[in-house]
């Protein structure tokens, strides 16, 4: 009798089924670890959903007045242009945008102001269009009523201080206008402030006249925002600023070592110290310093190959080369930043500040607009931040900054 295990044909289908078995286990306890987190995530999903409807979410930085110079659309409507409309907004569960006007960091200051107006332009005439809808905010306290009335604010922030030019009068224009920040500048060194993206550093810090920006945006209640400033201006900024300073839209080097335009651990330090709030950005290219590898490639297809990767050959190009390369990040990468905050500086520090508008086409894969937070929301509950600790991450934190830089304003006027 040929004892079964000598026949090689059994031997094999024994070795097989006792394989199969082995590996179908594996498969079954994977499938149940994964079905117990996918449990956790729907469970998260669920709580993120509500939370997002339930909590004043704010979002300290989106591009949208610009990007529909560049890309047109009806934010109105549900759109596939651009990462804002309220439709979208509404299915994320967002109650305050900062509008941001951005100046672009090559034009003259006659230009720049042209620039800022027409921006005010579209703000305004879509708020005054849709009152049920929409709404001004000038101080936090405006922002809670808008939010209890089921308005959508859009207060006016300042992406780039040029268009000042020498001119502090300029400032006075915008704090009428019901500005709440201005960044100091953006990617090219002004007369207030050396970019973190540019060589040239004129002031080794801020310009002379860039500490008088602060005094006066201070005597104003403006918030001075350091995000694009280089390391020593954002230092300076906070060190000379009598109210605590903000970074509207910076996330931190811990995922991306050494990249200025982001935070350092001193930075970080320095503006919880005073007070103030970091708010995340979630360019894949900010979070991830794989993606930011491929992105430093990806910007430069035009010059490389002569394809922009906002035409359809550049798409297509860019789609083929995520296949072999890490290009998109996540709302996990994101959470990382904010626990990295939180972790040396405080909960009372982290805040969210997308950048949407401004970093297309490299959102992360599953927040790629504003419908996505709860994404970003479930990340957090599912790493233990309780609720109170979820409410100022998506607005505490920044109305408490934005408040205080009201009532220092108030104290400097009656001196
Ligand atoms: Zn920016």
């Amino acid at each position: 009798m040929i004892n079964q295990f000598d026949s090689p044909t059994m031997k094999r289908s024994v070795f097989v089924s006792t394989g199969y078995l082995f590996i179908v286990s594996l498969v079954l306890l994977f499938e149940s670890c994964q079905m117990a987190r996918n449990s956790d995530i729907s469970e998260h999903m669920q709580q993120a959903n509500e939370l997002s409807e339930r909590l004043l979410l704010l979002d300290g930085h989106i591009d949208w007045p610009s990007r529909l110079i560049y890309r047109p659309s009806n934010v109105l409507i549900e759109s596939s242009i651009g990462d804002f409309d309220v439709i979208r907004a509404g299915k994320g569960g967002l109650n305050a945008v900062m509008s941001v006007v951005y100046i672009s960091p090559d034009i003259d200051i006659e230009e720049g102001r042209k620039m800022a107006d027409n921006q005010i332009h579209t703000i305004d005439s879509l708020i005054s269009g849709n009152p049920g809808l929409l709404a001004y905010a000038k101080t936090p306290e405006e922002v809670r009523l808008n939010f209890e009335k089921g308005l959508l604010s859009l207060p006016f922030v300042m992406e780039n201080g040029a268009p000042i030019g020498d001119d502090l009068n300029y400032v006075d224009y915008l704090a009428d206008k019901g500005f709440i920040y201005i960044t100091l500048c953006h990617s090219i060194t002004n007369k207030i402030s050396d970019s973190s993206y540019d060589t040239n550093r004129a002031w080794n810090g801020l310009s002379p006249f860039g500490f008088e920006v602060i005094d006066k945006m201070n005597l104003e209640g403006i918030m001075v925002d350091v995000s694009h400033s280089s390391e020593k201006a954002s230092i300076q900024a906070a060190m000379h600023s009598k109210a605590p300073v903000i970074a509207s839209h910076s996330a931190t080097q811990k995922y991306v070592p050494g990249y200025e335009r982001n935070l350092s651990d001193t930075l970080i330090k320095l503006i919880a110290s005073k007070g103030g709030i970091m708010m995340v950005n979630f360019g894949s290219s900010f979070i991830d310093a794989t993606c930011k590898k491929s992105w430093d490639y990806l910007w430069n297809l035009k010059d490389s190959i002569g394809v922009s990767v906002w035409s359809p050959e550049g798409k297509t190009y860019v789609e083929e080369y995520s296949k072999s390369n890490q290009v998109y990040s996540n709302a996990s990468r994101i959470a990382d930043h904010i626990d990295h905050i939180v972790k040396i500086a405080g909960i009372d520090y982290a805040g969210l500040g997308s950048d949407f508008d401004g970093i297309g086409p490299s959102q992360p894969a599953d927040v790629p607009d504003v419908s996505a937070y709860p994404n970003l929301i479930a990340e957090l509950l599912e790493r233990g931040y309780s609720e109170d600790d979820i409410e100022k991450v998506l607005s505490g934190n920044f109305l408490r900054v934005w408040e205080e830089t009201l009532a220092i304003s108030d104290s400097l006027k009656h001196l």
